[in-house]
């Protein structure tokens, strides 16, 4: 009997990199907002972030090419491509962040950014939100809170409880500026001390809660008050996908100490940065040290500045802004007897099912739900402590065409889609 690619897989990579879905798709070809199985079936792409300018987008394939054609080498040797790409992107930041180390996974960036904070504080302690992702790395992986690490969280992580906007609101902040305050006080009092926060300013991993600019001020003043650093997580949310800004801390309306971004950059080729002040760079100089092999390396600087530069050429913030605006505008007008939250900001969009007014999660629908819209060719996900919400996170091209094909797919899955007893 010949092995399913779903048998082979296991055999050959373990439990490790478990596949989406209950039959998982075997795409072959990407083209935009597209993609292909082996079969032929179209989907279109309403989950993926890496991709940021679309899959395959011409320009980046070409700068790639190109540049592998001529030279790739390790990051020991003078090269232009990549100052030209940090001079580019540094441009985009304010609060004199204006240094960067490149790298080549966002976990490896916020890894950095963790040390960076340590070296500047003298302390270690961090805290994050408790429904978060940062990363794969030992110390990223101890802020994840989906699985704690064997013998629990490290005695300086403190996970403070996650923007909730269904169930605790918490217009302006001052709930979670107090978990925050607790959080740095427990911190300071055990004698490990406070080195910073990281955070999302999107909160993308969170659920995607519904916050409005201002939401972090309250926290803002005080984690400075404390003296410690913020560093943002502009993984997910960098890049234009906001919309209104480039990067989601702009949007949220606070001052980053230090910056990390990976994901999109390069749309798909592993690239990724840590931004910070000169200050900070040189207190994590002098701590720690650091060498990446790849990062930066002259084809990566390539696919970076051939993707900035395709969002500027084609408009991809504003496109952003517009399909965000029509988006929430189709997906509140859903109306099912389990849709309890619709929420987005840019091109994120969340809608939270629930079972009944204590807002037990609909999980299981909301899994069934996705199975549906992949079967109909559309490629979604879903998010939030129960994995109850429905995530939706296209490439920028994403369009008003697009959003149109989605909603009424979806419309037609609420409609099919079995509701629990
Ligand atoms: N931060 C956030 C917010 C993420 O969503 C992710 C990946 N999902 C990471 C960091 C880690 O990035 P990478 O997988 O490139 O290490």
């Amino acid at each position: 009997m010949t092995e399913t690619l779903t048998d082979r897989r296991a055999r050959l990579m373990g439990p490790n990199v478990p596949t989406f879905y209950r039959n998982p798709v075997h795409i072959v070809r990407g083209e935009g907002v597209w993609l292909w199985d082996k079969d032929g079936k179209r989907y279109l792409d309403c989950y993926n972030n890496v991709p940021h300018v679309g899959h395959c987008h011409p320009a980046v394939v070409k700068a790639i090419a190109d540049q592998a054609a001529i030279l790739n080498t390790h990051t020991r040797y003078h090269h232009d491509l990549v100052l030209d790409y940090i001079e580019a992107l540094t441009a985009r930041l304010g609060h004199d962040i204006s240094q960067c180390i490149m790298t080549c996974t966002g976990s490896e960036a916020n890894d950095i950014a963790l040390r960076m904070a340590q070296a500047v504080t003298g302390k270690i302690g961090i805290i994050a939100t408790d429904n978060t992702y940062h990363g794969n790395t030992t110390a990223t992986s101890a802020l994840s809170s989906r699985r704690p690490p064997i013998g629990g969280y490290p005695a300086h992580v403190r996970l403070v409880p996650a923007p909730d906007s269904l169930r605790s609101p918490d217009p302006d902040g001052s709930i979670f500026a107090g978990h925050i305050k607790a959080a740095i006080e427990d911190l300071n009092a055990s004698g490990i001390g406070f080195s910073g926060m990281m955070l999302c300013p999107a909160f993308a991993n969170e659920g995607i809660p519904s916050v409005a600019p201002g939401f972090f001020a309250k926290a803002e003043a005080v984690i400075r008050e404390a003296g410690g650093l913020i560093l943002c997580d502009e993984v997910q949310p960098g890049f234009g996908r906001m919309g209104s800004h480039f990067w989601g801390h702009e949007w949220l309306g606070l001052t980053p100490d230090v910056v990390t971004c990976g994901k999109p950059m390069a749309n798909g080729h592993p690239a990724a940065a840590v931004l910070a002040r000169p200050d900070v760079m040189a207190a994590f100089r002098n701590a720690f040290g650091y060498f990446n092999t790849f990062g930066g390396n002259p084809v990566s600087a390539a696919a970076c500045l051939a993707t900035l530069k395709v969002i500027d050429d084609e408009g991809l913030q504003e496109n952003a802004a517009k399909t965000s605006a029509y988006v929430m505008d189709r997906l509140r007008a859903l109306r099912h007897p389990l849709l309890a939250e619709v929420r987005g900001v840019g091109l994120f969009f969340g809608a939270e099912f629930v079972l009944d007014e204590n807002n037990t999660p609909a999980t299981a629908f909301v899994e069934d739900l996705v199975e549906v819209m992949v079967a109909k060719g559309f490629i979604l996900n879903r998010i939030g402590r129960a994995g109850n919400t429905l995530k939706i996170r296209p490439p920028l091209p994403f369009g008003i065409e697009h959003a149109d094909l989605l909603v009424d797919a979806l419309t037609e899955a609420l409609a099919t889609t079995k509701v629990p007893a």
